[in-house]
Protein backbone atom coordinates (compact mmCIF):
# COMPACT_ATOMS: atom_id res chain seq x y z
CA UNK A 1 0.00 0.00 0.00
CA UNK A 2 1.60 3.17 -1.20
CA UNK A 3 0.04 5.48 1.87
CA UNK A 4 -0.96 4.88 5.10
CA UNK A 5 -4.40 5.31 5.46
CA UNK A 6 -5.02 8.32 7.98
CA UNK A 7 -5.33 8.51 11.76
CA UNK A 8 -8.62 8.23 13.51
CA UNK A 9 -7.82 11.38 15.36
CA UNK A 10 -7.66 13.18 11.69
CA UNK A 11 -10.90 11.27 10.25
CA UNK A 12 -13.58 12.44 13.20
CA UNK A 13 -14.43 16.11 13.14
CA UNK A 14 -13.28 18.47 16.17
CA UNK A 15 -17.07 19.56 16.51
CA UNK A 16 -18.90 15.53 16.08
CA UNK A 17 -21.90 15.05 17.87
CA UNK A 18 -23.58 11.76 18.00
CA UNK A 19 -27.17 12.34 18.91
CA UNK A 20 -28.91 8.81 18.02
CA UNK A 21 -30.59 6.80 20.12
CA UNK A 22 -27.48 4.55 20.20
CA UNK A 23 -24.70 4.59 19.94
CA UNK A 24 -24.66 7.37 22.27
CA UNK A 25 -21.69 10.04 23.73
CA UNK A 26 -19.20 8.78 25.86
CA UNK A 27 -18.03 10.82 28.84
CA UNK A 28 -14.56 11.47 28.70
CA UNK A 29 -14.11 10.05 32.64
CA UNK A 30 -15.80 6.45 31.06
CA UNK A 31 -13.49 6.81 27.91
CA UNK A 32 -10.19 7.02 30.25
CA UNK A 33 -11.28 4.07 32.33
CA UNK A 34 -10.81 1.92 28.79
CA UNK A 35 -6.93 3.27 28.28
CA UNK A 36 -6.17 1.77 31.77
CA UNK A 37 -3.47 -1.67 30.95
CA UNK A 38 -5.47 -4.57 30.70
CA UNK A 39 -6.23 -6.54 33.55
CA UNK A 40 -6.12 -10.78 33.83
CA UNK A 41 -9.55 -11.85 33.64
CA UNK A 42 -9.07 -13.91 36.22
CA UNK A 43 -7.26 -11.74 38.48
CA UNK A 44 -8.34 -10.09 41.73
CA UNK A 45 -8.48 -6.47 40.30
CA UNK A 46 -11.06 -8.03 37.32
CA UNK A 47 -12.81 -9.86 39.92
CA UNK A 48 -13.32 -6.71 42.11
CA UNK A 49 -14.65 -4.68 38.67
CA UNK A 50 -17.07 -7.77 37.46
CA UNK A 51 -18.70 -7.82 41.34
CA UNK A 52 -19.03 -4.07 41.38
CA UNK A 53 -20.86 -3.89 37.66
CA UNK A 54 -22.84 -7.03 38.66
CA UNK A 55 -23.94 -5.27 42.43
CA UNK A 56 -24.82 -1.66 39.94
CA UNK A 57 -25.94 -3.30 37.19
CA UNK A 58 -29.08 -4.72 40.03
CA UNK A 59 -29.44 -1.78 41.80
CA UNK A 60 -30.00 0.14 38.29
CA UNK A 61 -32.37 -2.83 37.11
CA UNK A 62 -34.45 -3.31 40.60
CA UNK A 63 -32.85 -7.33 40.86
CA UNK A 64 -32.06 -9.28 42.91
CA UNK A 65 -31.35 -11.94 40.26
CA UNK A 66 -28.44 -13.37 38.30
CA UNK A 67 -26.75 -11.00 36.07
CA UNK A 68 -24.33 -11.10 33.53
CA UNK A 69 -22.09 -9.75 30.78
CA UNK A 70 -21.28 -11.24 27.14
CA UNK A 71 -19.14 -9.55 24.22
CA UNK A 72 -21.40 -9.06 21.88
CA UNK A 73 -24.02 -6.22 20.91
CA UNK A 74 -27.47 -5.71 22.42
CA UNK A 75 -29.03 -8.56 19.50
CA UNK A 76 -26.67 -11.20 21.10
CA UNK A 77 -28.46 -10.89 24.34
CA UNK A 78 -31.84 -10.98 22.58
CA UNK A 79 -30.25 -14.12 21.27
CA UNK A 80 -28.63 -15.13 24.08
CA UNK A 81 -31.89 -14.73 26.16
CA UNK A 82 -33.97 -17.19 23.66
CA UNK A 83 -31.56 -19.69 23.11
CA UNK A 84 -31.36 -20.22 26.60
CA UNK A 85 -34.91 -21.33 27.26
CA UNK A 86 -36.41 -22.67 24.34
CA UNK A 87 -36.53 -26.01 23.22
CA UNK A 88 -37.93 -26.50 19.40
CA UNK A 89 -41.42 -26.62 18.71
CA UNK A 90 -42.31 -24.49 22.11
CA UNK A 91 -44.66 -21.60 21.68
CA UNK A 92 -43.56 -17.85 22.31
CA UNK A 93 -46.00 -15.31 22.39
CA UNK A 94 -44.47 -11.69 21.35
CA UNK A 95 -45.38 -8.66 20.98
CA UNK A 96 -44.43 -6.27 18.27
CA UNK A 97 -44.52 -2.78 18.17
CA UNK A 98 -41.72 -1.97 15.83
CA UNK A 99 -38.61 -2.76 14.44
CA UNK A 100 -36.59 -4.70 17.53
CA UNK A 101 -40.25 -6.52 18.06
CA UNK A 102 -39.67 -7.76 14.55
CA UNK A 103 -36.11 -8.73 15.36
CA UNK A 104 -37.45 -11.04 18.48
CA UNK A 105 -39.86 -12.57 15.27
CA UNK A 106 -36.98 -13.52 13.57
CA UNK A 107 -34.74 -14.96 16.13
CA UNK A 108 -37.37 -17.04 17.72
CA UNK A 109 -38.45 -18.47 13.77
CA UNK A 110 -34.63 -19.18 13.32
CA UNK A 111 -34.32 -21.21 16.60
CA UNK A 112 -37.45 -23.50 15.56
CA UNK A 113 -39.62 -22.14 18.08
CA UNK A 114 -43.43 -21.34 17.08
CA UNK A 115 -44.33 -17.60 17.40
CA UNK A 116 -47.51 -15.96 17.81
CA UNK A 117 -47.67 -12.30 17.40
CA UNK A 118 -49.50 -9.29 19.03
CA UNK A 119 -48.94 -6.85 16.49
CA UNK A 120 -49.63 -3.14 16.70
CA UNK A 121 -49.59 -0.37 14.86
CA UNK A 122 -46.01 1.78 15.11
CA UNK A 123 -46.21 4.39 17.34
CA UNK A 124 -48.63 2.72 19.83
CA UNK A 125 -47.91 -0.45 22.33
CA UNK A 126 -49.32 -3.38 23.16
CA UNK A 127 -52.16 -3.18 25.15
CA UNK A 128 -52.47 -6.25 28.32
CA UNK A 129 -56.12 -6.68 27.83
CA UNK A 130 -54.90 -8.44 24.30
CA UNK A 131 -52.48 -10.44 25.80
CA UNK A 132 -54.51 -11.48 28.89
CA UNK A 133 -56.62 -13.11 25.95
CA UNK A 134 -54.03 -14.26 23.74
CA UNK A 135 -52.48 -16.19 26.77
CA UNK A 136 -56.30 -17.86 27.78
CA UNK A 137 -56.02 -19.53 24.16
CA UNK A 138 -52.25 -21.14 24.11
CA UNK A 139 -49.56 -22.34 26.58
CA UNK A 140 -46.32 -20.30 26.26
CA UNK A 141 -42.85 -20.85 26.83
CA UNK A 142 -42.34 -17.04 27.16
CA UNK A 143 -43.85 -13.89 26.83
CA UNK A 144 -41.02 -11.95 24.61
CA UNK A 145 -41.48 -7.83 25.07
CA UNK A 146 -39.54 -4.40 23.75
CA UNK A 147 -39.85 -2.27 26.81
CA UNK A 148 -38.29 0.71 25.03
CA UNK A 149 -39.36 0.73 21.21
CA UNK A 150 -35.89 2.56 19.89
CA UNK A 151 -37.65 3.19 16.21
CA UNK A 152 -40.99 4.56 17.17
CA UNK A 153 -40.05 6.06 20.49
CA UNK A 154 -42.83 4.23 22.75
CA UNK A 155 -42.45 2.25 26.29
CA UNK A 156 -44.78 -0.49 26.97
CA UNK A 157 -45.81 -1.06 30.47
CA UNK A 158 -44.14 -4.50 31.91
CA UNK A 159 -45.33 -4.20 34.62
CA UNK A 160 -49.50 -4.76 33.42
CA UNK A 161 -47.86 -7.38 30.85
CA UNK A 162 -45.77 -9.23 34.32
CA UNK A 163 -49.23 -9.07 36.63
CA UNK A 164 -50.58 -11.69 33.64
CA UNK A 165 -48.07 -14.03 34.16
CA UNK A 166 -47.47 -14.08 38.20
CA UNK A 167 -47.52 -17.67 39.20
CA UNK A 168 -47.41 -19.13 35.73
CA UNK A 169 -44.99 -21.33 33.77
CA UNK A 170 -44.55 -18.68 31.49
CA UNK A 171 -41.70 -16.82 31.41
CA UNK A 172 -41.08 -13.04 30.70
CA UNK A 173 -38.36 -11.78 28.56
CA UNK A 174 -37.74 -7.76 28.07
CA UNK A 175 -35.58 -6.14 25.85
CA UNK A 176 -34.65 -3.14 27.56
CA UNK A 177 -31.59 -2.18 25.37
CA UNK A 178 -32.60 1.57 25.06
CA UNK A 179 -34.34 1.62 28.71
CA UNK A 180 -32.36 0.45 31.13
CA UNK A 181 -30.64 3.40 33.20
CA UNK A 182 -32.83 6.23 31.51
CA UNK A 183 -36.22 5.17 32.36
CA UNK A 184 -37.62 3.27 35.62
CA UNK A 185 -36.86 -0.26 35.26
CA UNK A 186 -38.14 -2.53 38.46
CA UNK A 187 -37.18 -6.47 37.17
CA UNK A 188 -38.42 -8.40 40.33
CA UNK A 189 -41.77 -5.93 41.32
CA UNK A 190 -42.66 -6.02 37.98
CA UNK A 191 -42.12 -9.95 37.31
CA UNK A 192 -39.59 -9.54 34.53
CA UNK A 193 -37.54 -13.37 34.13
CA UNK A 194 -34.75 -12.15 31.75
CA UNK A 195 -33.58 -8.67 31.20
CA UNK A 196 -31.64 -7.64 27.80
CA UNK A 197 -29.55 -4.59 28.24
CA UNK A 198 -26.67 -3.36 26.23
CA UNK A 199 -23.94 -0.97 27.23
CA UNK A 200 -24.03 1.51 24.08
CA UNK A 201 -27.69 3.67 24.96
CA UNK A 202 -28.27 4.84 28.77
CA UNK A 203 -25.38 3.06 29.86
CA UNK A 204 -23.30 5.65 28.53
CA UNK A 205 -20.20 3.04 28.06
CA UNK A 206 -19.23 2.19 24.08
CA UNK A 207 -20.76 -0.62 21.99
CA UNK A 208 -19.46 -4.13 22.78
CA UNK A 209 -21.58 -5.92 26.39
CA UNK A 210 -24.68 -7.86 26.33
CA UNK A 211 -26.24 -7.40 29.58
CA UNK A 212 -28.61 -10.77 30.94
CA UNK A 213 -30.09 -10.53 33.86
CA UNK A 214 -32.28 -13.53 35.11
CA UNK A 215 -34.71 -14.47 38.04
CA UNK A 216 -34.66 -17.73 39.66
CA UNK A 217 -37.85 -19.05 37.74
CA UNK A 218 -35.74 -18.48 34.54
CA UNK A 219 -32.92 -20.06 36.01
CA UNK A 220 -34.71 -23.03 36.40
CA UNK A 221 -36.15 -23.00 32.87
CA UNK A 222 -32.69 -22.57 31.57
CA UNK A 223 -30.56 -25.04 33.95
CA UNK A 224 -33.52 -27.77 33.50
CA UNK A 225 -35.91 -27.75 30.62
CA UNK A 226 -34.58 -25.79 27.21
CA UNK A 227 -32.92 -28.03 24.89
CA UNK A 228 -32.04 -25.39 22.52
CA UNK A 229 -28.18 -26.04 21.13
CA UNK A 230 -25.98 -23.48 23.34
CA UNK A 231 -22.10 -23.00 23.68
CA UNK A 232 -21.04 -19.62 24.31
CA UNK A 233 -23.96 -18.10 25.50
CA UNK A 234 -24.77 -20.90 27.69
CA UNK A 235 -26.13 -19.41 31.14
CA UNK A 236 -24.60 -21.88 32.90
CA UNK A 237 -21.82 -21.74 32.41
CA UNK A 238 -22.03 -18.04 32.86
CA UNK A 239 -23.66 -19.01 36.16
CA UNK A 240 -20.48 -21.44 37.47
CA UNK A 241 -18.16 -19.19 35.99
CA UNK A 242 -20.24 -15.93 38.31
CA UNK A 243 -19.43 -17.84 41.60
CA UNK A 244 -15.79 -16.96 41.66
CA UNK A 245 -17.07 -13.42 40.08
CA UNK A 246 -15.54 -14.73 36.40
CA UNK A 247 -16.65 -15.04 33.16
CA UNK A 248 -16.90 -18.13 31.26
CA UNK A 249 -14.63 -17.22 28.36
CA UNK A 250 -12.41 -13.85 27.80
CA UNK A 251 -14.94 -10.82 28.31
CA UNK A 252 -14.05 -7.44 27.09
CA UNK A 253 -11.54 -6.38 29.61
CA UNK A 254 -11.56 -2.45 28.53
CA UNK A 255 -15.38 -2.45 27.76
CA UNK A 256 -16.07 -3.69 31.38
CA UNK A 257 -13.87 -1.13 32.92
CA UNK A 258 -15.33 1.62 30.98
CA UNK A 259 -18.99 0.01 32.19
CA UNK A 260 -17.84 0.18 35.75
CA UNK A 261 -16.82 4.22 35.67
CA UNK A 262 -20.57 4.68 34.21
CA UNK A 263 -22.06 2.71 36.35
CA UNK A 264 -19.83 4.70 39.39
CA UNK A 265 -21.13 7.87 37.95
CA UNK A 266 -24.85 6.98 37.56
CA UNK A 267 -24.48 6.05 41.02
CA UNK A 268 -22.79 9.34 42.19
CA UNK A 269 -25.75 11.42 40.84
CA UNK A 270 -28.59 9.14 41.67
CA UNK A 271 -30.74 6.74 39.77
CA UNK A 272 -34.20 8.84 40.83
CA UNK A 273 -32.02 12.00 39.79
CA UNK A 274 -30.85 10.34 36.49
CA UNK A 275 -34.02 9.48 35.73
CA UNK A 276 -35.81 12.76 36.78
CA UNK A 277 -33.11 13.94 34.18
CA UNK A 278 -33.77 12.38 31.09
CA UNK A 279 -37.55 12.84 31.66
CA UNK A 280 -37.07 16.45 31.71
CA UNK A 281 -34.67 16.93 28.73
CA UNK A 282 -36.51 14.43 26.61
CA UNK A 283 -39.62 16.19 27.52
CA UNK A 284 -37.72 19.49 26.80
CA UNK A 285 -36.26 17.80 23.28
CA UNK A 286 -40.08 17.12 22.42
CA UNK A 287 -41.64 20.26 23.17
CA UNK A 288 -39.53 21.98 20.87
CA UNK A 289 -39.55 19.55 17.99
CA UNK A 290 -43.51 20.03 18.21
CA UNK A 291 -42.99 23.73 18.17
CA UNK A 292 -41.03 23.61 15.27
CA UNK A 293 -44.07 21.75 13.76
CA UNK A 294 -42.78 18.17 14.12
CA UNK A 295 -45.39 16.47 15.98
CA UNK A 296 -44.50 13.51 18.13
CA UNK A 297 -45.18 9.71 16.85
CA UNK A 298 -46.18 8.18 20.00
CA UNK A 299 -49.41 9.98 21.86
CA UNK A 300 -48.09 11.38 25.43
CA UNK A 301 -48.46 8.65 27.68
CA UNK A 302 -46.48 6.10 25.93
CA UNK A 303 -43.70 8.42 25.00
CA UNK A 304 -39.97 7.49 25.75
CA UNK A 305 -37.57 9.91 27.83
CA UNK A 306 -34.35 7.95 25.26
CA UNK A 307 -35.81 8.12 22.12
CA UNK A 308 -37.43 11.29 20.47
CA UNK A 309 -39.46 10.40 17.69
CA UNK A 310 -40.63 13.05 15.62
CA UNK A 311 -43.06 13.11 12.89
CA UNK A 312 -41.33 15.17 9.56
CA UNK A 313 -43.70 17.19 7.93
CA UNK A 314 -45.72 16.88 4.54
CA UNK A 315 -43.50 17.63 1.57
CA UNK A 316 -39.76 16.85 3.70
CA UNK A 317 -37.65 14.02 3.79
CA UNK A 318 -36.30 12.69 6.95
CA UNK A 319 -33.47 11.87 4.95
CA UNK A 320 -32.80 15.26 3.93
CA UNK A 321 -33.01 17.15 7.81
CA UNK A 322 -30.33 14.39 8.70
CA UNK A 323 -28.19 14.42 5.77
CA UNK A 324 -28.01 18.63 6.37
CA UNK A 325 -27.80 18.30 10.38
CA UNK A 326 -24.64 16.21 9.50
CA UNK A 327 -22.99 17.85 6.81
CA UNK A 328 -23.67 21.21 8.27
CA UNK A 329 -23.01 20.88 12.25
CA UNK A 330 -21.61 17.47 11.91
CA UNK A 331 -24.06 16.59 14.16
CA UNK A 332 -25.44 13.09 13.88
CA UNK A 333 -29.03 12.78 14.17
CA UNK A 334 -31.29 9.34 12.86
CA UNK A 335 -33.62 8.56 10.17
CA UNK A 336 -35.53 5.40 10.07
CA UNK A 337 -34.69 2.70 7.94
CA UNK A 338 -37.76 0.24 7.70
CA UNK A 339 -41.41 1.46 7.85
CA UNK A 340 -41.47 5.16 8.89
CA UNK A 341 -38.30 5.86 6.43
CA UNK A 342 -38.24 9.37 5.53
CA UNK A 343 -41.45 9.83 7.88
CA UNK A 344 -39.54 10.58 11.05
CA UNK A 345 -36.33 11.73 12.63
CA UNK A 346 -35.06 9.82 15.89
CA UNK A 347 -32.89 12.14 18.65
CA UNK A 348 -31.32 10.02 21.59
CA UNK A 349 -31.84 11.59 25.07
CA UNK A 350 -29.82 8.65 26.91
CA UNK A 351 -26.84 8.69 29.26
CA UNK A 352 -24.32 12.00 29.44
CA UNK A 353 -27.26 13.98 28.09
CA UNK A 354 -28.18 17.51 29.62
CA UNK A 355 -30.01 20.59 28.99
CA UNK A 356 -27.19 22.26 26.38
CA UNK A 357 -27.22 19.27 24.09
CA UNK A 358 -30.58 19.28 23.48
CA UNK A 359 -30.97 23.55 22.88
CA UNK A 360 -28.01 22.95 20.28
CA UNK A 361 -30.21 19.97 18.79
CA UNK A 362 -33.23 22.28 18.22
CA UNK A 363 -31.42 25.72 17.29
CA UNK A 364 -29.42 23.36 14.40
CA UNK A 365 -33.16 21.17 13.23
CA UNK A 366 -34.78 25.19 13.02
CA UNK A 367 -31.75 26.46 11.02
CA UNK A 368 -31.93 23.29 8.81
CA UNK A 369 -35.74 23.22 8.56
CA UNK A 370 -35.55 26.88 7.12
CA UNK A 371 -32.95 25.50 4.74
CA UNK A 372 -34.62 23.05 3.47
CA UNK A 373 -37.47 25.61 2.46
CA UNK A 374 -39.85 25.41 5.98
CA UNK A 375 -40.94 29.26 7.57
CA UNK A 376 -40.04 28.56 11.05
CA UNK A 377 -40.91 31.36 13.83
CA UNK A 378 -37.14 32.23 14.86
CA UNK A 379 -36.22 30.88 18.26
CA UNK A 380 -39.95 28.83 18.28
CA UNK A 381 -38.02 25.43 19.11
CA UNK A 382 -35.47 26.42 22.00
CA UNK A 383 -38.05 28.97 23.31
CA UNK A 384 -40.45 26.02 24.20
CA UNK A 385 -37.93 23.85 25.15
CA UNK A 386 -36.83 26.56 27.75
CA UNK A 387 -40.42 26.81 29.21
CA UNK A 388 -40.44 23.28 29.50
CA UNK A 389 -37.32 23.20 32.04
CA UNK A 390 -38.38 25.90 33.41
CA UNK A 391 -41.70 24.22 34.42
CA UNK A 392 -39.88 21.01 35.73
N1 LIG B 1 -33.25 -3.57 21.10
C1 LIG B 1 -33.42 -2.25 21.07
C2 LIG B 1 -34.62 -1.67 21.72
C3 LIG B 1 -32.48 -1.43 20.43
O1 LIG B 1 -32.65 -0.11 20.39
C4 LIG B 1 -31.36 -2.03 19.80
C5 LIG B 1 -30.37 -1.22 19.09
O2 LIG B 1 -30.61 -0.13 18.64
C6 LIG B 1 -31.25 -3.42 19.87
C7 LIG B 1 -32.19 -4.15 20.53
C8 LIG B 1 -30.13 -4.13 19.18
O3 LIG B 1 -28.94 -3.78 19.70
P1 LIG B 1 -27.57 -3.92 18.85
O4 LIG B 1 -27.68 -2.96 17.71
O5 LIG B 1 -26.60 -3.50 19.91
O6 LIG B 1 -27.45 -5.31 18.45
Amino acid sequence: MADSPPSAFDLIPPDYRLRIPGPTAVPERVRRAMALPVLSHRGPEFRRVLSDCVDMLRNVAGTKGHVFMFGGSGTAGMEAALTNVLSPRDAVLVLVCGQFGERFVSIVQGLGAEVDKVDVPWGGAPDAAEVAERLKQRKYRAVVCVHNESSTGVVTDIAAIGALLAGTETLLIVDSVSGLAGIDVRMDEWGVDILIAATQKALMSPPGVAILAASDKAMRVIEAAATQPRFYFDLRKAKAAAKNSETAFTPPVPLILALREALIMIHEEGLAAVLRRHRRVAGALQAGCVALGLPMLPEAKLRSATVTVALVPEGLEGSAIVRHMYAQYHTVIAGQRTKLANRVIRFGTMGAIGADDIMTDLAQLEATLRHLGRSVAPGAGTTAAKAALEAV
